[in-house]
Parts: structure tokens; C-alpha cells; sequence
């Protein structure tokens, strides 16, 4: 049974949780500040911890922080306030898994967790180096290479392809894109996804309108196919 641990000062949210996530068949820790859920973290050891960034003692920041550092494989979900983006980078900036703004629907944190779990579990981690058709790009190095030779894809093509290669078969949505690789930095729209999609085919595909890597489905988005 996967253990949970949520760090989270409010105890009505953390009953709540606890009831929902019980229910859904996991265990679940509970600390009400952040010194304490540090210290249970690394204790325990959990399979994901929920971390609210709004707490005594020690800030959500502080101790995700101190997590990633400590126990970098144990995921964190961090939850925000409403609106905050500042935060969510911030968060994201200092290793959290995922993030959920308050208010939420249980629902959706518990699917998001599952999703978070079955990421972190399925050794999803994608290797440095990933080969596909007569590619080869070495995400850890910014190298890429088409038949042997040097092909140069930009930083956002490198997080588009890498995002890619983490769902690979399945279907990602324009939105999915927009949020895993342009993050909440900006509010690009989703045109841009297109046009730097299309950039991506003429440097990774043998014909660029014939894709066989980066498959569009009409309506929705994209589909890797490594
Ligand atoms: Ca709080």
C-alpha cells in the first residue's frame, strides 16, 4: 500500500484529505508544520508527499527544498494558492513533482497523484541518451545527431522532445505542451506549440510533411511515436 504523507497546517484539509485518500487505498501520514513534516519525511520515507507552501515553522519552500535534497525520488505535489504563478515556478524551480491550486477537487489531487505516482514508479525517467528512427539526442549534453551528423534544436525543442519522449504513445495536448514546457513563465498560445512543432519536423524528420515522430491528432494535439 503507497504511504502519503501531507504536510499541511490546516486541519480540516487535512482530514478531508485523509479520508478521500484513505478511501482510495492509500496510507496517509499527516504533519501540521513544516519542521515536523520534514522530519517525518525523512523518517518515514513516503511514497509522495503533498505539501502545502503556506506553513509554521518552516515555509512549503524551505522543506521542499530541504526534501529534494535529502530524498530527491521522493515525489512532492505542492499545493498553491489560487493565482499565485510566481509560486508554482518557484515550486517547480526547487524540484516539486506537480503543484494543485487551492481550491481543488479531491478527484482531481488524487488523480494527479496517481499520475505523479505512476511516473515516478514506471522508471518513466528517461534515459540521457535516447535513440529513435536514425536520431540520437543526448538530453543531458544538448546534443543531437540525425544519421551520425549534428543536428542544433534549441532548449525549447530539446523540452519539447524530452516531454515527448516521457509520453510517448500517448496522446498530448497542445495545453499539456503549453504547460510542461513553457511553464507559467509566460502565456504563450497554443499556435506557438504549432509553429515550433513545425520547426521540430524539419530538423528531426526524414519528410517533415509526412511526420513518423511527431504525429498530429486533428483537434487535439500530438502524438509521439519513438
Ligand atoms: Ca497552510
Amino acid at each position: 500500500m503507497e504511504r502519503i504523507l501531507i504536510i499541511e497546517d490546516e486541519k480540516d484539509m487535512v482530514t478531508g484529505l485523509k479520508f478521500n485518500l484513505e478511501a482510495s487505498g492509500f496510507t496517509v501520514l499527516a504533519a501540521y508544520d513544516g519542521e515536523e513534516g520534514y522530519k517525518l519525511a525523512l523518517e518515514k520515507q513516503p511514497d509522495l508527499i503533498i505539501l502545502d507552501l503556506m506553513l509554521p515553522k518552516r515555509n512549503g519552500y524551505d522543506v521542499c527544498r530541504s526534501l529534494k535534497q535529502e530524498i530527491p525520488q521522493i515525489p512532492i505535489v505542492m499545493l498553491t494558492a489560487r493565482g499565485e504563478e510566481a509560486d508554482i515556478v518557484l515550486g517547480l524551480e526547487l524540484g516539486a513533482d506537480d503543484y494543485i491550486t487551492k481550491p481543488f477537487s479531491v478527484l482531481e489531487l488524487i488523480a494527479r497523484i496517481k499520475s505523479v505516482l505512476r511516473r515516478t514508479k514506471s522508471g518513466t525517467q528517461i534515459p540521457e541518451k535516447y535513440r529513435f528512427g536514425n536520431l540520437e539526442v543526448d538530453f543531458k549534453k544538448y546534443d543531437a545527431r540525425k544519421k551520425g551528423k549534428p543536428i542544433t534544436l534549441s532548449p525549447r525543442e530539446y523540452e519539447i522532445l524530452k516531454y515527448f519522449v516521457e509520453k510517448q504513445g500517448e496522446i498530448v495536448s497542445r495545453e499539456d505542451l503549453l504547460n510542461a514546457v513553457w511553464g507559467y513563465e509566460s502565456f504563450p498560445n497554443t499556435r506557438t506549440v504549432d509553429t515550433h512543432i513545425a520547426k521540430l519536423r524539419q530538423k528531426i524528420e526524414d519528410k517533415p510533411d509526412d511526420p513518423q515522430h511527431v504525429i498530429t491528432i486533428h483537434g487535439i494535439g500530438y502524438k509521439f511515436l519513438g
